[in-house]
């Protein structure tokens, strides 16, 4: 069950181990195109190589919003999710578990 946690790949985030909002996907269809820009923004792909798309309870943590906030603002750089950890990140963490 990944309620609570954050959909993002690499991001560890979920409720229990950060103060970040959790945000659920815009669904409604005046949000279609908002939902389909978190989707591109959040670039997944399933395991079988087609296209993702967020379950109901899929969420994405504030750490992925410019200034740790979504904003309802179509002007604002904060609109959609676009700060994400790369694999580059990813390697240094698994370098950091390793020291452990
Ligand atoms: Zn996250």
């Amino acid at each position: 069950m990944n309620y609570g946690t954050c959909c993002v790949l690499w991001c560890r985030n979920t409720r229990r181990n950060s103060s970040c909002k959790f945000y659920l996907f815009p669904t409604s269809k005046l949000n279609l195109q908002l939902r389909k820009m978190w989707i591109a923004a959040v670039n997944r792909k399933n395991d079988d190589g087609s296209p993702w798309s967020p379950k109901p309870y899929d969420r994405i943590c504030s750490n992925h919003f410019i200034g740790g906030k979504k904003s309802d603002d179509m002007a604002s750089l904060s609109y959609v999710p676009s700060i994400f950890p790369s694999s580059n990140h990813f390697y240094q963490l698994i370098r950091l578990f390793k020291k452990k």
